[in-house]
């Protein structure tokens, strides 16, 4: 029998791609169209059941080639992580925390019957990408700038039977998103319908898996249709908060008693994503608000909320995650009623959102040197 291989970046098969045949869009222009604009290559790794993890590729960015009977196409054997190379303020490209991606991939690969790997090797995979397309499609002249990395596992095996895929394809993609800019005057929740709910006990709402993604866009839409940018999830009779979209969410309120806590859902129920950037709030706000915030991981209902809404006690309110990054909220609708929520003086976002969002991005574009961001 052959010998079973493990994902290895080291394998790594270089095609390049034409330098030139491509030229690098404005960010505006980037982000405009209908379609997403990937950097000039991408990177793809093959599983087989009987051999493991071929040699990864690098390659001309382009479409993939799967048969209509895919698993991935019918039973959503599909995974992914989203994370940003960004460039710095010190002329550096930047990854943040990529090992937590790169260790919840492997989780939420696990979770649909994909095969693992080390998730070392896949984060190996990342920065070489990163390294290869960084230098054109993040030029030294555009600091601030960001591209986004898309990390994704399916299901490639053509049976229509229901069961593990015996074949799957890692790629790597990187992209242009739109800044991390938030809503003018802040973003506006809606909660869930009461006849839907995005992740249950005993469910896969804590793996990063598409089947978590579809089903949640029609509530999104009807609510983006009304002004609302995001859906706040409430889970159970008794209506705790969740997630806020593909975010987390925290409030910031006083208690009857007048302490001052950040208030986020916990893991253990395992209904929410372990966030990237709902880990790194709550372990920055630990250390540098401590004494003067106390950080609450715990189950809270919507009825706390409009209560402390209601009682002046809400100080700020925000989401967290890659793609919008530390976005203050401004309102929340709450079954006809509405909980309007301070923005700080300037009206932009409170002072403790302000805080931790800069802190943040002091890391990841290199103002502060952190074991969090990690140099390419
Ligand atoms: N929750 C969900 C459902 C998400 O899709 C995301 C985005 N990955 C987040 C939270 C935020 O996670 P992160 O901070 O790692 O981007």
């Amino acid at each position: 029998a052959p010998e079973i291989q493990e994902l290895d970046a080291s394998r790594l098969v270089v095609h390049r791609a034409d330098p030139t045949a491509r030229e690098v869009p404005d960010e505006v222009t980037a982000v405009s169209g209908l379609e997403t604009i990937c950097t000039d290559h991408m990177i793809t790794c093959t599983w087989r059941v009987a051999t493991g993890w071929e040699a990864p590729e690098l390659k001309p960015y382009g479409p993939l080639s799967l048969m209509p009977t895919a698993s991935v196409l019918h039973y959503a054997t599909e995974c992914f992580e989203g994370l940003k190379v960004f460039r710095g303020y010190d002329g550096k490209l930047r990854l943040f925390r990529p090992e937590l991606n790169a260790k919840r991939m492997l989780m939420s690969t696990l979770r649909i019957s994909l095969p693992g790997f080390d998730p070392k090797e896949l984060e190996k995979l990342i920065t070489t990408l990163v390294a290869v397309d960084g230098p054109k499609w993040l030029p030294r002249s555009r600091p601030g700038s960001f591209l986004y990395i898309r990390p994704a596992v399916i299901g490639t095996q053509p049976q229509l039977g229901v069961q593990a895929p015996r074949e799957a394809l890692l790629f790597i993609t990187a992209s242009f998103m739109p800044r991390m800019d938030s809503p003018p005057g802040g973003m506006k929740l809606h909660t869930s319908p009461e006849d839907m709910v995005r992740a249950w006990v005993g469910g896969f709402g804590y793996a990063k898996v598409g089947a978590n993604y579809g089903p949640s866009l029609l509530a999104t839409q009807e609510a983006r249709a009304r002004g609302f940018g995001q859906i706040l999830w409430l889970y159970g009779k008794e209506g705790y908060c969740t997630e806020a979209g593909a975010s987390n969410f925290f409030v910031v309120w006083r208690t009857k008693e007048g302490k001052v806590q950040l208030v986020t859902a916990p893991l253990d129920d395992r209904l929410i994503l372990d966030g990237v950037n709902r880990r790194s709030v709550v372990e920055l706000a630990k250390t540098r608000l401590a004494g003067e915030v106390e950080v609450v991981e715990r189950r809270y209902t919507i009825d706390e909320v409009m209560e402390a809404g209601k009682e002046g006690r809400i100080v700020e309110a925000f989401a967290s995650g890659t793609a919008f990054f530390i976005c203050p909220v401004s309102l929340i609708h709450h079954r006809g009623k509405d909980v309007d929520i301070p923005m700080g003086e300037k009206g932009d976002m409170g002072p403790y959102t302000a805080k931790i969002k800069q802190w943040m991005m002091d890391i990841m574009y290199g103002n502060e040197q952190h074991e969090w961001g990690v140099v390419v």
